[in-house]
């Protein structure tokens, strides 16, 4: 599992949250038999979110932790949305993030046959109805919050006339939309989830699993606790926007008198910077605002993933950021970092430059190549080293050069010298610029007895650089993010938005830059997937666009503080 795979034999004690508190509660109390049995129900009608994340790695975390089982189950009981597309892909998602439903994979629609006939029994116990007023007649029945719901014309048909009619509308025989199957609980009931909800509407649609079979499609609210029933499940998690729901399920299933799995509410992960509602994902993706559900910017896990980040480090912020009861925005920084964490122990180091200037060494032999010994990870010893190529034509970054220096400046500027990492000091002593004043290129000479980076005569240099020898470098192009969106809370409107605003106007319009660099070879046979730090400049990914001609990185995230470490390094 991923989050057993920190260094350490032992992980630490996981700090208590209300969720672990109740379930461990019921282990030993025997409540369900010392079973527990969790499930993650998806819509299948859009790629998975790091909201959803949370949402698995609590389900089958508890599920591991207590040793009981994990479902995945669609929930595909509305068949004009659906598409097996968003089927293939969150089952990759929940299978990278490791949580394992072994055998368990479960669709909703399995479950219309049981369903319909719980349905019949409720209408021959008088307790559903067929309704034959139009959507906004139910609506404008069902009251607000203030007033009660008034009972519908139709609401005390006879169980005979209710069975009759529900059997014609599975048969085909109305349009859609003209009649409902309706629970009969309570018009005057101060939770509106309680007036008497619709169960059943009329869709003459096939259904991606199911054909042309059904002509009646469960709602939700009437769907939902029954999967969990028949599953078994124990502990029914969800989202605190279902709190005002559990009694109507606890009415379905105790009308029915089946298995009753306890429904409990926690707060949805929000994240700063971030939109995380399915219906905006959507637009984003079909308004062409991103190149896919898949863009490294997205916050859905297929995005995430191909940016780089880990199901470590997803796995460490759910642990980080706690269960509770209570909203709050997370920042996206604590996601950056857990990615960062977890990549700075296992990610092997390269050097790579970004912004390519050419470093002349003038005093270096002609022609003469170095294979210098370069760590692959401090973090990690096992990790070895590796050798890199050395000579006298270099790449360094464009923004480790200025002509004209400020103080403090401790990288190359005309007479400083620096260290070139893990090779050697090198003296700037002059430049070559183009005809528009540019400087295009940078001429130097190294001190031969500096040879791994450090000095014999105990002489101190404040900048680290990296480098690739410009002979041996293999080209890339790198794709560096920014954030999707501009503000911390997009979907919030500014205080004086016209009428036409909406949460797109926050688009951050500069949150992709894409450079052509030039990267160590050691770097040329890495794979879509792989992750790697480019010293100095962040963890990056190869990407799925790569060719065998080039290779296509995403900067997974960049790194933090590199820079002030590097000058300690210098400095000390
Ligand atoms: P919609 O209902 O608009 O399609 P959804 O995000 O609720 O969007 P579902 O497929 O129903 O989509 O979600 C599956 C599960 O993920 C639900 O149990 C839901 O509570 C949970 N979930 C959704 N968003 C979050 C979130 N931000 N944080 C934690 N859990 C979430
Ligand atoms: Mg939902």
């Amino acid at each position: 599992m991923p989050h057993a795979m920190s260094d350490s034999a032992t992980p630490p004690a996981k700090p208590m949250h209300f969720i672990r508190q109740i379930i461990a509660e019921d282990m030993k109390t025997g409540r369900w038999g010392g079973r527990v049995h969790t499930r993650f129900p998806p819509e299948p009608n859009g790629y998975l979110h790091v909201g959803h994340a949370k949402s698995i790695i609590l389900n089958y975390g508890m599920a591991k932790e207590f040793g009981g089982k994990f479902n995945l189950r669609f929930d595909d009981t509305n068949p004009a949305k659906e598409e097996q597309e968003y089927v293939d892909a969150i089952i990759e998602d929940v299978r990278w993030l490791g949580a394992d439903f072994e055998d368990r994979l479960f669709y909703a629609s399995d479950y219309f046959q049981q369903m319909y006939e719980w349905a019949l029994v409720l209408i021959d116990k008088g307790k559903a109805y067929v309704d034959d007023l139009t959507a906004d007649q139910i609506r404008e029945y069902r009251g607000t919050l203030t007033e009660p719901g008034r009972p519908s014309p139709y609401r005390d048909r006879s169980p005979a006339e209710n069975r009759d009619l529900f059997e014609r509308m599975q048969a085909g025989e109305f349009p859609d939309g003209s009649r409902v199957l309706r629970a009969k609980i309570d018009m005057a009931s101060p939770n509106l989830n309680l007036r008497d909800p619709v169960m059943y509407r009329i869709l003459r649609v096939p259904h991606h699993r199911q054909g042309r079979k059904w002509n009646v499609y469960p709602m939700y609210d009437w769907a939902h606790g029954n999967e969990d029933s028949i599953e078994g499940i124990t502990h029914s998690l969800c989202t605190l926007e279902f709190e005002n729901h559990r009694p109507l399920y606890d009415w379905f299933l105790d009308q029915l008198g089946i298995h009753h799995p306890q429904q409990i509410e926690f707060a949805k992960l929000v994240l700063s910077y971030t939109v995380l509602s399915k219906r905006k994902l959507r637009e984003l993706v079909f308004g062409r605002y991103v190149s896919g559900w898949d863009d490294p910017r997205m916050p859905t896990i297929a995005g995430m993933r191909r940016r780089g980040y880990t199901p470590e480090a997803l796995w460490a912020l759910v642990e980080e950021v706690g269960v509770t009861k209570v909203e709050s925005v997370i920042d996206v920084g604590r996601l950056e970092n857990a990615v960062r964490n977890h990549l700075n122990r296992v990610a092997p180091r390269v050097m790579g430059v970004l912004r390519p200037l050419k470093l002349t060494i003038e005093n270096w032999p002609e022609g003469h190549v170095e294979m210098l010994e370069c760590v692959n990870n401090p973090e990690d010893p096992s990790a070895g080293t590796r050798q890199v190529p050395f000579s006298g034509t270099l790449y360094i970054e464009q923004e480790d050069f200025m002509e004209n220096p400020p103080k403090k400046f401790f990288r190359l500027s005309p007479g400083a010298e620096v260290r070139l990492r893990y090779a050697y000091f090198v003296k700037c002593t002059g430049v070559v610029k183009d005809a528009s004043g540019k400087v295009i290129e940078v001429k130097g000479t190294y001190d031969p007895a500096t040879r791994g980076g450090d000095a014999p005569d105990g002489r101190k240099v404040k900048g680290t650089l990296h480098w690739v020898s410009a002979a041996h470098a293999i080209d890339a192009e790198v794709r560096l993010f920014d954030r999707l969106f501009s503000h911390p809370e997009p979907e919030k409107p500014p205080k004086d938005a016209p009428p036409d605003w909406t949460y797109l106007h926050n688009l951050n319009p500069s949150s992709l830059e894409v450079v052509r660099a030039k990267l160590e070879p050691s770097v040329a046979s890495a794979k879509p997937g792989d992750r790697m730090q480019f010293e100095r400049l962040g963890y990056f990914c190869v990407d799925k666009d790569s060719t065998p001609d080039l290779l296509v990185f995403n900067r997974t995230v960049t790194l933090k503080d590199t820079w002030a470490k590097e000058q300690a390094k210098g400095a000390a």
